[in-house]
């Protein structure tokens, strides 16, 4: 693969207060690849990704975009375009759709029409966000606030999203739509996808690439195809 390196991540380390849960991770995403990590609960996946997003306390080298940004706050690094789209959502309910929508773009430095632009052009490209828009947010169906998630994401304009779960509590037709939904970002708009994922299956299909973390360390990595297609690896780690 000869497409430059969007994010790096070189042997990081994380942890909450003394328990270490990150124990030296290494991986790689290029620029408009789409990367699955796979791995049983208490793995680490989540404080991988939260690491990435400056969120957990952390150690290491992380490089996105060519920039150093293992020591930077959170809101510089959504200002970068690496953005967090948190397990259970992260929506408010109890404020209205499009103000959910709004509060992506606080960290960003958009002036208050060009938030106003972003936040139709989601709209649009969600129609039912647009419909429900002045609703409160926990009104919303499971794969509605999952597609308000990810929209909240894009008002920040990033080049890259990480996913936590996107199909945790979700029927499986409503999965599919919101994998459908990632395909479509990564395809029309470029968007560089880290995904972490319960639904091996599901995400190895759309993936290029995929991790396996057990116990805070990387496992095993490899094409994404080459790991489907690996019946023994995927009895011994993924569990289908
Ligand atoms: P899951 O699918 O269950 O979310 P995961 O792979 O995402 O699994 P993490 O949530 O990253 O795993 O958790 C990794 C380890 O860190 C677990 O042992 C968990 O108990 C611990 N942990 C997670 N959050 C905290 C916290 N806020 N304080 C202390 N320990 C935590």
């Amino acid at each position: 693969d000869s497409a430059p390196t969007l994010l790096e991540v070189n042997d990081l380390h994380a942890r909450y207060g003394d328990a270490r849960v990150l124990h030296g991770v290494s991986l790689r995403v290029a620029e408009g690849e789409v990367v699955v990590l796979l791995g049983a609960n208490g793995a680490g996946k989540s404080t991988l990704l939260k690491a990435l997003s400056g969120l957990v306390d952390r150690s290491g080298g992380v490089t996105f975009d060519g920039a150093d940004i293992s020591g930077e706050p959170s809101a510089r690094i959504v200002r970068r375009g690496l953005v967090l789209v948190p397990e259970g959502r992260g929506t408010f309910a109890d404020l209205t759709v499009e103000e959910n929508l709004r509060l992506g773009a606080y960290p960003t430095a958009a002036t208050r029409s060009e938030v106003a632009a972003s936040s139709d052009e989601i709209m649009t490209m969600f129609p039912i966000l647009g419909e429900r828009s002045t609703q409160r947010a926990g009104l919303l169906s499971g794969g509605e606030q999952q597609m308000l998630a990810i929209g909240r994401a894009l008002m920040a304009r990033p080049r890259m999203l990480l996913l936590d779960e996107p199909s945790l509590g979700l029927a499986p037709a409503v999965t599919k739509s919101v994998f459908e939904t990632l395909r479509t970002l990564h395809e029309e708009r470029g968007l560089s996808l880290l995904i972490v994922e319960q639904n091996a299956e599901l995400s190895l299909g759309i993936a290029d690439y995929a991790y396996v973390i057990e116990a805070g360390l990387i496992r095993v990595d490899g094409p994404a195809r080459s790991i489907r297609d690996n019946e023994g690896l995927r009895r011994a780690y993924l569990g289908y």
